[in-house]
């Protein structure tokens, strides 16, 4: 089974920027432990730009591009840092691939992204991707890592990609506000009424929110993979996915016959 876990900002660190090393520790822990089970892993890592408002002191999220891609330079490294100290302690290679939109869209140039992808995959490595913030802008990038995730999740022919957010799942409506708003477990196809759920970011330093967690849901069904948003405050829940547990929300890929 291959798997992709995108990891959210909000999951990763405080809303400072600072790290969350109870949620990361747990994380790198139980990755670990999937992928000593036989899981092959790839992980879409946001946090580059939050962990650069925190480590730099910044009073929020910069807004200005050269601060925020200042901030990414400085937080990305702190980023690898974190992964590779505590994935170490358990015996495993961390890898970085930063990439922009073109990496994506260039035929010859995603093929080289997916052999080395592979090729770290052969060696037992978990591959590490975000968005090469500090050169991609707003015009010309991705924009946002569940949409990233998703691209990913599809070129390598995974069988599941994991949203982790610091949200359950897919609300009737907005949790913060309405009271009745219930989660829904299974999306198994995505009409009007599940697309006009998605609402705007509420996340200060991450840069997704439901909308774009589910138009990362049509990329992947589409392409006939399943994904799963689910709540990264408790990261045991990939052992519930793992096993096959009803966790967060799962949208079914179009099956074909
Ligand atoms: N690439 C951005 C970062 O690492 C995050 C984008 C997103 O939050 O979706 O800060």
């Amino acid at each position: 089974m291959k798997i992709v876990v995108k990891i959210g900002t909000s999951t990763l660190a405080y809303s400072s920027g600072r790290l969350n090393i109870r949620h990361t520790e747990e994380l790198c822990k139980i990755i670990s432990d999937l992928k000593n089970s036989g899981i092959e892993v790839i992980m879409v890592s946001s946090g580059s730009i939050g962990m650069g408002t925190g480590k730099l002191s910044l009073k929020e999220r910069p807004s200005d591009m050269p601060t925020k891609q200042a901030a990414a330079a400085v937080g990305q490294c702190e980023l690898m840092y974190t992964y590779d100290k505590l994935f170490s302690e358990y015996r495993h290679t961390v890898a970085q691939i930063l990439v922009t939109a073109e990496d994506i869209q260039h035929p010859q140039r995603h093929k080289n992204f997916s052999n080395t992808l592979n090729r770290l995959l052969e060696l037992g490595v978990i591959p590490i991707i975000n968005e090469n913030d500090t050169i991609a802008t707003e015009e010309i990038g991705v924009g946002d890592n569940d949409t990233l995730a998703a691209v990913i999740a599809t070129s390598a022919k995974a069988d599941l990609l994991v949203l982790l957010s610091d949200i359950d799942g897919l609300y009737t409506a907005n949790p913060n506000t309405d009271k009745n708003a219930k989660l829904i477990t299974e999306v198994r196809e995505l009409d009007d009424k599940i697309m006009a759920l998605g609402g705007k970011s509420s996340s200060k330093l991450g840069t997704g929110g439901m909308k774009t967690k589910l138009s990362a849901a049509k990329i992947c069904t589409d392409a006939g993979c399943d994904m799963i948003i689910a709540n990264g405050a408790d990261p045991s829940v990939l052992y519930k996915i793992a096993d096959g547990k009803q966790a967060g929300t799962r949208f079914y890929a179009k099956r074909n016959g």
